[in-house]
């Protein structure tokens, strides 16, 4: 083994959103798959207007209603912002753990990846939350909200 061919991770992230189509008897077209590429090589949750900018060849009609599918079946994740804007992003499934960074002035969204040790002590307020309220917590979300470079 080599160690430095790095794991295909792009097939992989094909084959799962192929099988969560497959469970909600949708079919991974060419325009799904071109959307799940566009928002793989995006580092924040893009807008409609971003998809449409960045080259996604689609009517708009088409576009929503692709999104719409791939949120019903878990690769994709829609984010509310400041400004009622919708953004989407790959779900951690298929990406990676991280939070964001919202924009109060812009609605801009950025993601953030937290050190191991707030990350621990995030997992220490699940915990907290399972001793005060006996909720059991299944994943986090953290967003920041504050102003971005291009607002400040
Ligand atoms: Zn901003
Ligand atoms: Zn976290």
């Amino acid at each position: 083994m080599s160690i430095d061919t790095a794991p295909d991770t792009s097939t992989d992230v094909h084959a799962i959103v192929d099988e969560q189509l497959r469970r909600t008897r949708q079919r991974y077209t060419l325009g799904r798959r071109q959307l799940v590429e566009l928002l793989q090589s995006s580092d924040r949750p893009v807008t409609i207007p971003e998809l449409l900018e960045h080259g996604a060849v689609q009517s708009q009609s088409s576009l929503y209603r692709n999104l719409a599918i791939l949120e019903q079946c878990g690769a994709v994740h829609r984010i509310a912002s400041t400004d009622d804007v919708a953004r989407y992003e790959l779900t951690e499934e298929l990406s990676e753990h991280h939070h964001h960074v919202v924009c109060a002035i812009c609605g801009r969204i950025d993601d953030v990846v937290l050190a191991p040790a707030i990350e621990r002590a995030l997992a220490e307020a699940a915990q907290e939350a399972k001793d005060q309220r006996d909720f059991d917590v299944d994943s986090h979300r953290l967003e920041l909200v504050g102003t971005c470079a291009s607002c400040s």
